[in-house]
């Protein structure tokens, strides 16, 4: 299957004269709140974290992942299972801190970069970067990027560009396919 980094990007309708104006200066605001939310991420992670350092892939067969994993994260992770909206925990979880890999430890998403979507499961604007591919999924009638991580290759949810600003989209996450770490004990 042919995978693809996905492109993070504002579309930007400029009406012209003043709105142009205007609308170029909010624009570079905007992309430079979301180069310091990534640039900056490790300043929520707690001293000391065990995590995945480098994206270096981890390779391991279907059954050694059903023995490493719990039943929920194996069936979101490596066959791409869905979890019932609202069961998260994660869906309330609001201290400061990052939410890494349940299948690798790689850091994913910073609590910084979470909001409430209502739709019951955590969803987060912008990731940290280069930690996703995705696919597009045709399973449902409309076809749907899928993303999942670079490192174990895991299942994480579906991205769709109905996010709130700045970036516009909304990276809807299985909360069993992470694991938060809190940046104070
Ligand atoms: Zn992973």
């Amino acid at each position: 299957m042919k995978r693809r980094l996905l492109l993070q990007g504002l579309a930007v309708a400029l009406a012209g004269g003043t709105a142009r104006a205007q609308t170029h200066k909010a624009t570079n605001r905007m992309d430079k709140d979301i180069a310091t939310l990534q640039r900056d991420w490790k300043t929520l992670l707690a001293q000391n974290a065990s995590v995945a350092t480098d994206t270096t892939p981890v390779t391991k067969t279907d059954e050694q992942w059903r023995q490493s994993l719990d039943p929920a994260a194996y069936a979101v992770l490596r066959h791409e299972g869905t979890e019932r909206p609202f069961s998260s925990p994660l869906n309330l979880e609001h201290r400061a801190g990052v939410f890494v890999c349940a299948g690798c430890a790689l850091p994913l998403f910073t609590s910084a970069m979470k909001f409430d979507s209502g739709t019951g499961w955590p969803s987060y604007f912008t990731t940290i970067p280069n930690v996703f591919a995705t696919t597009t999924d045709t399973k449902m009638i409309l076809p749907r990027t899928e993303y999942h991580c670079v490192k174990c290759g895991g299942h994480h949810g579906h991205v769709f560009d109905d996010g709130p600003p700045p970036t516009g989209l909304r990276y809807c996450n299985n909360g069993v396919a992470l694991r938060f770490i809190p940046a104070k004990a």
